[in-house]
């Protein structure tokens, strides 16, 4: 779970992660289920960027990571000049 995993983390630009204060379902909603409340969090996060890379860089499969979902992440690395 993202916020568990949040929490247990020493990486420091998750101590501001929203998310951790929210609750994790939003964050890892079922297949089909909206992630807009999600974005809507990280959208208000200033963990946002380095949550982003994070992601990217750790290859996070599933779930909302800085505002993105995983077909956007995908999508994201994919194109060129996109780091
Ligand atoms: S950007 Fe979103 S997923 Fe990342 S730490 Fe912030 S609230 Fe959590």
């Amino acid at each position: 779970m993202h916020i568990e995993a949040i929490i247990a983390s020493d990486i420091p630009w998750q101590a501001q992660a929203l998310c951790a204060q929210t609750g994790g379902d939003f964050f890892f909603p079922e297949p089909g289920s909206s992630v807009r409340e999600a974005k809507r969090i990280c959208g208000l996060c200033e963990s946002r960027a380095a949550c982003l890379e994070y992601a990217l860089a750790h290859d996070e499969r599933f779930g909302v990571w800085g505002g993105l979902s995983e077909k956007e992440r995908l999508q994201l690395r994919r194109t060129p000049d996109s780091k």
